[in-house]
């Protein structure tokens, strides 16, 4: 070799390694949000409707297709290519009033039906993968609703109740927010009494029935807020993958709402994923912190337990952000960090979104054997809309059944359930109306009411709508 190819060789070199050395060059950028943006990005945690409700009466009151100064909003999501967020409806419970935390679950709930209703060209509510990839093929936003502190599950409605969720559309639940509950021991280890009382580890026998109930419905059980205790048990009952919906590395910050490696690794092996949380107090010690701080997080976990398993947990609109991410909009950053790691664009997939409906696609298939296979040949036509404000606390709930020519109902079969309590209701054959007159007045203002018929071959029909009381 000749010293002038040998001096050309050395530049070509050294434009290479430029080009892909760790600082962000035009090209750089380009590739990471040409991946970012031709990507699914799933994101497992988000609160903002909690910011989308009136903090007094709990009714819908923003709508986001507006620009808002929430973390979240439609021009925000579609902004930061954001497809498939996560919408907790979150409460940390109304110690010994059932009633109460029943309310604000279904408020939030609600006015993410009332969020799609009033822009249902541009943002769908998702309850399978085939429907996320329907929505987000159309260029949708797919919204996937979830539950973060069950604390309005106890003794006396907990399997109703959740069968009533599901119906709303719930697919993934936090047993606790940080204070322990019927279901199992949350983070802080103690009651939401005034009290604190300690509480002792790990599931109850309830929190195990749920958990079942929940791989039968294909419902993802969510591990983010709990005690370790709880996480163990977990692990040991369910039957399909989980998620640990927004947590951080607990070797990287030491922080009850961060998991250890010996977590991290029964999480990879039980099929699940961790959405990793951009939350300022779990990443780093000291602060501010930066996007480069929640990347040592992803690095750190897919060191650990391979790319299959991490994913992204935001916590929008639940709490402040690293210094560099202003809101949602800005997601694409994230992906401008990987790519400067040297992430490849498979591997970047697999973070921003096709891991975590992976666990969604197993939690299907695990629910497969579900009993409860829709009815054909009936329809039901409750006399609500879903979010319907009434005047009473002692309302008559009515529903028509409609019968297709020829086909059967079991006359026994009628059900009517309130806030997961069962009722028998009364059928008029000759107007086909399904009706249960309430006596006792209901306390609070948000409920929930199923309406359920079954056909002569045993097969289920439900039809289920929140209520508001305004008396
Ligand atoms: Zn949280």
């Amino acid at each position: 070799m000749n010293k002038r190819v040998f001096a050309y060789l050395v530049v070509a070199l050294l434009i290479t390694s430029l080009a892909s050395a760790s600082f962000a060059t035009p090209a750089n950028d380009k590739t990471a949000l040409d991946i970012h943006f031709n990507s699914i990005v799933v994101d497992s945690h988000n609160d903002t409707m909690m910011k989308a409700i009136n903090s007094t009466t709990w009714l819908p009151e923003t709508d986001i297709l507006e620009n808002t100064n929430f973390h979240i909003d439609i021009p925000k999501l579609q902004a930061g290519g954001l497809n498939v967020p996560f919408f907790a409806a979150y409460t940390s419970g109304y110690y010994g009033n059932t009633p109460r935390s029943i309310s604000r679950t279904l408020a939030l709930i609600n006015a993410l039906h009332w969020t799609e209703e009033n822009n249902s060209d541009v943002f769908k509510i998702t309850t399978s993968l085939k429907e996320i990839e329907k929505a987000v093929h159309e260029g949708k936003i797919a919204a996937v609703p979830t539950i973060e502190g069950a604390y309005s599950l106890d003794e006396d409605n907990a399997i109703e109740l959740l069968h009533q969720y599901y119906d709303l559309g719930i697919r993934a639940v936090g047993f606790t927010w940080n204070s322990s509950n019927d279901l199992g021991e949350g983070a802080n280890r103690q009651y939401g009494d005034p009290e604190r009382t300690p509480s002792s580890g790990g599931l109850t026998k309830l929190g195990e029935e749920v958990a079942k109930e929940m791989n039968r419905l294909g419902m993802v059980i969510d591990v983010s807020h709990m005690a370790e205790s709880t996480f163990w048990d977990v692990i040991n009952v369910s039957k399909a993958p989980i998620i640990a919906s927004h947590s951080g590395m607990h070797s990287l910050r030491n922080h009850q709402r961060n998991l250890t490696d010996q977590q991290l690794k029964a999480l990879a092996k039980n099929g699940g994923v961790v959405g990793v949380v951009f939350y300022p107090e779990f990443l780093t010690y000291e602060r501010p912190n930066y996007i480069k701080d929640y990347v040592d997080h992803i690095d750190y976990a897919v060191n650990l337990i391979g790319i299959d398993h991490v994913g992204i947990g935001s916590d929008f609109d639940g709490g402040p952000l690293p210094d560099d991410l202003k809101d949602s909009s800005e997601l694409y950053k994230v992906t401008e960090e990987l790519v400067r790691r040297g992430y490849k664009k498979q591997d970047i997939e697999k973070l921003l979104g096709k891991n975590t409906l992976r666990v969604l696609k197993e939690v299907e298939k695990v629910a497969q054997n579900h009993p409860n296979k829709v009815g054909q040949g009936l329809t039901i036509k409750p006399a609500y809309k879903m979010g319907e404000i009434i005047s009473t606390t002692t309302p008559k709930l009515t529903a028509e059944i409609i019968r297709e020519k020829g086909s059967k109902i079991d006359a026994g079969g009628f059900r009517i359930i309130v806030d997961g309590i069962s009722y028998d209701p009364e059928y008029d054959e000759e107007t086909s109306t399904l009706s249960l007159q309430l006596t006792e007045p209901l306390k609070e203002r948000f409920h929930v009411v199923t309406f359920e018929a079954t056909n002569n071959a045993g097969k289920i029909k439900r039809e289920t709508r929140i209520f508001y009381i305004d008396d």
